[in-house]
């Protein structure tokens, strides 16, 4: 099998025929041996009968059909597992991805040797307010964190190599993330292709705005989590150590001064007084707990069940 078009939805009955239709239309000027893995994501119209209906039509079809709604993220990963193809593309189910890009996407693969690459909708047709413009500061954030030049990290359509979704893990929501998964799982070869863009054809978008917050917090977790996952006492420790320093540092001296007055006999302000002497208290413990939490960390992460689990290339 040389390609797997992974298509996760939620709700798309209107579009799912349609699409399936498009994507054959689009693959059959080239030689590829394909397949098409739907994975329901717990839909509640008659996407599952369209389904049905439509795999018996068209032998490349596979599906997988989710109990409830888990989310995006674990549709895809679902999707990957179930992935033969030699390169897997993703894309979304309600028309808003072309699938005539996909040839073009797999040839980068094999003759210009991404592991990865990603669409980029240059020209979109979204709703500009509420969608474009968050999603370019949000991209231009994304950017900065991961490291990773993409101008559109959350394109529904993109491009693996076979082993990249079998290497990473997508989970909760990190859907919006797989380049920076791939990044971190050694796969850095990542390229983009600007890719042409519909406005959605039936129902509505299926994330509101809070896409967004939830997108910055889970940001901050994967790159907390790439960087200190398996070492937290670096940070928690240089940091809880960093305050616990100050606090001590400032109660040291409030207790020399008050030593010196007396011994030299003037008046002085009893420590208690002192705003110094507060922000001395909460330092240090501020500062301890940052470190116990450090601790606490790595106990967690010595148990980690992929604490040793190292993505190999090669061996003699
Ligand atoms: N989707 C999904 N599970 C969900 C929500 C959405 O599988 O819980 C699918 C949805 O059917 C579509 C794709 O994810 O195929 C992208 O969703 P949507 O078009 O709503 O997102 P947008 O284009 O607005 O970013
Ligand atoms: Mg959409």
């Amino acid at each position: 099998m040389e390609l797997s078009i992974v298509v996760s939805l939620y709700n798309e009955e209107e579009s799912l025929r349609e699409l399936v239709e498009w994507i054959a239309r689009a693959l059959a000027p080239h030689p590829f041996t394909y397949e098409i893995i739907l994975v329901d994501d717990g839909s509640k119209d008659g996407s599952w009968s369209v389904i049905e209906s439509l795999a018996k039509e068209y032998p490349q079809i596979r599906a997988i059909g989710f109990r409830r709604n888990y989310g995006k993220s674990a549709a895809l990963y679902c999707g990957f597992e179930a992935a033969q193809g030699d390169i897997v593309v993703t894309m979304d189910a309600d028309l808003q991805d072309n699938p005539e890009e996909i040839p073009e996407m797999v040839r980068m693969i094999r003759e210009e040797g991404y592991d990865l690459v990603s669409g980029w909708k240059k020209k979109r047709y979204d709703n500009v307010a509420t969608k474009n413009l968050p999603s370019k500061l949000y991209n231009a954030t994304a950017r900065k964190v991961t490291g990773i030049k993409l101008h559109d990290m959350n394109c529904g359509l993109k491009a693996y190599r076979n082993e990249v979704v079998k290497n990473i893990e997508v989970y909760g929501e990190m859907h919006r993330f797989i380049p920076y998964l791939a990044k971190n799982a050694g796969f850095d070869k990542i390229g983009e292709k600007v890719v042409h863009h519909q406005a959605r054809k039936y129902g509505k978008s299926k994330f509101g705005m809070n896409r967004f917050i939830h997108g910055f917090l889970d940001l901050l977790s994967i790159w907390f989590l790439q960087k200190f996952g398996k070492k937290p006492m670096h940070l928690f420790g240089g940091i809880g150590t960093l305050i616990f320093l100050i606090g001590a540092v400032i109660a040291i001296w409030l207790i020399v001064e008050k030593l010196i007055a007396q011994a030299h006999g003037t008046v002085f302000r009893p420590v208690t007084d002192q705003p110094l002497f507060y922000l001395a208290l909460v330092a240090v413990l501020l500062g301890a707990q940052l470190f116990l939490t450090g601790f606490l960390g790595e106990l967690v992460a010595r148990n980690a069940q992929d604490r040793n689990r190292y993505n190999i290339k090669r061996i003699i």
